[in-house]
């Protein structure tokens, strides 16, 4: 562990870039970032995904499995080709499994820039358009890469194509590939490419960049004409400079890209080879010129807890504190450790921070800057950077941290609802704190892992976002943690919710060592909005129950919950008003007896107010030759299966269908036996919807 005693920011804001590195699974994204951190000088060996060691995938499941699961924060620098100043680079990595969708989704919140990877050969898959959409909703600029340039069949301009079309962004080459891109190139022919802007070639070798020479005109100069039309057309400011018939510099072109790039009005697309480190300095280059610096990513806005108003705050050192953690991880060395974005204000060892969501007030013990391999003690974090909080132990992920006097609540982060279980036991009585204490640190870093204790069987339930994901947490429990523990069948999750409106009105009446203890509550349950959980309201009239009570009433009614009316399932989507109640007298109101009688009001309601069962529906896509079409589309139906959408790439048939999650168990045996192994598909959990009759029940004689 090393040590920063610096006191003032090492980098100005404006030269800070917060990025990440989007992609299909398999496109090169544990290479490419492996190679950046390379580049920069950040490590000074390259680890092969193949071997199994690359730094970016750091659980030891994830290097066999060769995917990466969970977001690594590193920070680093890179000093752009004709400047003398560096720029401070903090890299998270994002997984591109869909049962990790979550992960993306939190890393995306926190960048200010990400660059999308696609493989040269396979262009644009569909998880690529999963995380670009998710890019598109947290409005990230980008920068696309595309990699793999080495490979036989790679095409550049088919890829460029796709991107565009499929992705319906307005992506402009930077650059045109060496040797390669065109249909039918052979293996090893990639050379280098051209810089459309400096009008170079750029040749590479296993050292990143080996000669840069001015290029011919011809071709290179008919690429340019179009790069420079398309920004005329992006970016009024050089349209201007253009139509003046002005020479256009290339510090002209580059200013305009990162301003149409900011605006998200282009996309600049770069190619390279990352296994062959060809392209590596040219991308790093063109995340400092055109990816935003969080002064150009603007305020962050948020809720003020006390008044509910908006509040906003500027990126800004002088600015009150405010900042998100985005990450909980549990590390051998130094514990529990938060991963932060600070926005605005300077997050200070010592200092005190406030936690909206609890109340609370914690002090700092240690602020750390992650590297690749090292982590580094530092006196500050400052607005606009991503560092680690260690020890501090109450907050969780998407919680805010604020000045106390100047609280803001950011927008909280939204987690999809677990759709697999699998009951977890431990081996031995005497395993059983063993079990429970890795189990709750499994579900304290993973907002989509959630752990719970069956009521009636005292089971303990362990839930996750599919297969895979439950097959990772039990393996962690294994080998990280060394509980020794069995662990069930995974299945589907599922839910249950009210789909009508209803009153409950119970009286806990009962005397208990000697004394009385009464209390009634009357409350009204109805159904809520789908995908919105559960909201608990304790409105009672005036003077009923006594306000020191409303607090018991509230817990009861979320114990109540999370155990429904018909087989012992989690709630979903109810909504809940405390209408009133009381107690006879202020001798006999206690705590258990208005948690009880809320228990008991709410499942009465809830009996009453059309009960149903939830089930998760996945959104499945399947591409496949057209001829096996009509084959695939009996079995999606036969699976209770929807086809939202039927669309042609090329020659290859696309069916986007929700499909419930139950009916999914062999699919992929289904479908290659159905196409002769031709087609394939993704899937994402999409939503939980109410389970027809005969699902209905087969889970309640269950
Ligand atoms: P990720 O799943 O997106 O993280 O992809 P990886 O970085 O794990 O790469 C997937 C596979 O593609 C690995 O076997 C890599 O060695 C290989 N790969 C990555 N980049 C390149 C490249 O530029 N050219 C070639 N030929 N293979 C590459
Ligand atoms: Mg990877």
């Amino acid at each position: 562990m090393g040590s920063d005693t610096n006191q003032k920011r090492s980098h100005a804001l404006a030269d800070v870039r917060n990025i990440g590195v989007i992609a299909h699974i398999d496109a090169g994204k544990t290479t490419v970032s492996e190679r950046l951190l390379y580049f920069s000088g950040e490590i000074h060996k390259m680890g092969e995904v193949h071997e199994g060691c690359a730094t970016m995938d750091w659980m030891p499941q994830e290097r066999e499995r060769g995917i990466t699961i969970t977001s690594a924060a590193i920070t680093y620098e890179w000093v752009p080709v004709g400047t003398s100043s560096g720029t401070q680079i903090n890299m998270i990595d994002t997984p591109g499994h869909v049962d990790f969708t979550v992960e993306v989704e939190r890393s995306l919140r926190v960048l200010d820039g990400a660059i999308g990877v696609f493989c040269a050969v396979g262009g644009v898959q569909p998880q690529s358009e999963t995380v670009w959409r998710q890019a598109n909703r947290y409005n990230v600029p980008r920068i696309a890469f595309v990699n793999k340039m080495d490979r036989m069949g790679a095409d550049f301009e088919r890829v460029v194509a796709e991107i565009k079309t499929r992705l319906k962004c307005n992506a402009v080459p930077i650059q045109a590939p060496i040797g390669s891109g065109a249909k039918g190139t052979s293996e090893e022919s990639f050379e280098g490419v051209v810089d459309l802007i400096g009008m170079r070639e750029v040749r590479f070798d296993k050292d990143g960049v080996v000669a840069a020479s001015l290029c011919d005109a011809g071709v290179a100069q008919q690429r340019r004409y179009t790069l420079i039309e398309s920004l005329a057309d992006a970016d009024d400011e050089f349209a201007e400079l253009y139509l003046s018939g002005a020479e256009v510099s290339g510090d002209a072109i580059h200013a305009a890209l990162r301003r149409a790039t900011i605006a998200g009005k282009i996309v600049p697309v770069l190619c390279g080879s990352a296994l062959k480190n060809a392209g590596i300095q040219p991308l790093l280059d063109a995340v400092v010129r055109y990816l935003p610096s969080p002064l150009d990513r603007g305020k962050i806005t948020g809720e003020n807890p006390k008044t509910g108003g908006q509040e906003s705050r500027d990126s800004d050192d002088d600015a009150p504190l405010a900042g998100l953690v985005f990450k909980v991880a549990a590390d051998a060395f130094s514990g529990r450790l938060l991963f932060v974005r600070v926005y605005s204000g300077v997050l200070r060892k010592g200092a005190n921070i406030w936690n909206p969501r609890l109340k609370t007030r914690e002090r700092i013990g240690r602020l750390i800057r992650m590297h690749s391999d090292s982590q580094i003690e530092t006196d500050a974090i400052y607005s606009g950077e991503i560092g680690v909080i260690a020890g501090a132990t109450k907050f969780a992920t998407g919680d805010t941290f604020c000045a106390e006097q100047a609280p803001i609540a950011l927008d909280r982060m939204e987690f999809p609802e677990p759709v697999m279980f699998m009951a977890v036991e431990p081996k031995s009585r005497a395993d059983k704190d063993k079990v429970e204490a890795a189990l709750k640190t499994l579900a304290d870093e993973d907002p989509t892992c959630q752990v719970r204790i069956d009521a009636e069987t005292g089971q303990t339930i362990l839930s996750g976002m599919g297969e895979l994901h439950l097959e990772i947490l039990r393996d962690r429990l294994q080998r990280e943690f060394k509980a020794p523990m069995n662990a069930g069948k995974p299945a589907v999750s599922y839910y249950e919710t009210v789909t009508g409106e209803a009153e409950g009105r119970h009286t806990f009446d009962r005397e208990i060592g000697g004394k009385r203890q009464a209390a009634t509550v009357e409350l009204r349950v109805r159904a809520g909005e789908r995908g919105k959980g559960n909201h608990i309201e304790v409105k009672p009239a005036k003077n009923t129950i006594p306000p020191e009570f409303t607090e018991a009433v509230e817990r009861g009614v979320e114990d109540a919950i999370v155990t429904g009316v018909l087989a012992r399932l989690p709630m979903r989507d109810v909504c809940v008003r405390v209408t009133g109640g009381g107690a006879p007298d202020a001798d006999s109101a206690t705590e258990t007896a208005f948690r009880t009688a809320a228990i008991m009001a709410f499942r009465e309601a809830a009996q009453a107010a059309a009960p149903e069962l939830l089930e998760p529906i996945m959104k499945v896509e399947l591409t496949t030759p057209p001829e096996f079409t009509g084959d695939l589309m009996g079995d999606l139906n036969a699976r209770r299966g929807q086809v939202r959408e039927m669309a042609m790439r090329g020659d290859t048939q696309i069916v986007t269908a929700t499909v419930p999650l139950a009916e999914l168990f062999g699919y992929s045996t289904a479908i290659r036996s159905l196409s002769r192994g031709r087609a394939s598909y993704s899937m994402e959990p999409e939503l939980l919807a109410v389970a027809p009759k005969q699902v209905k029940d087969k889970i309640l004689q269950s």
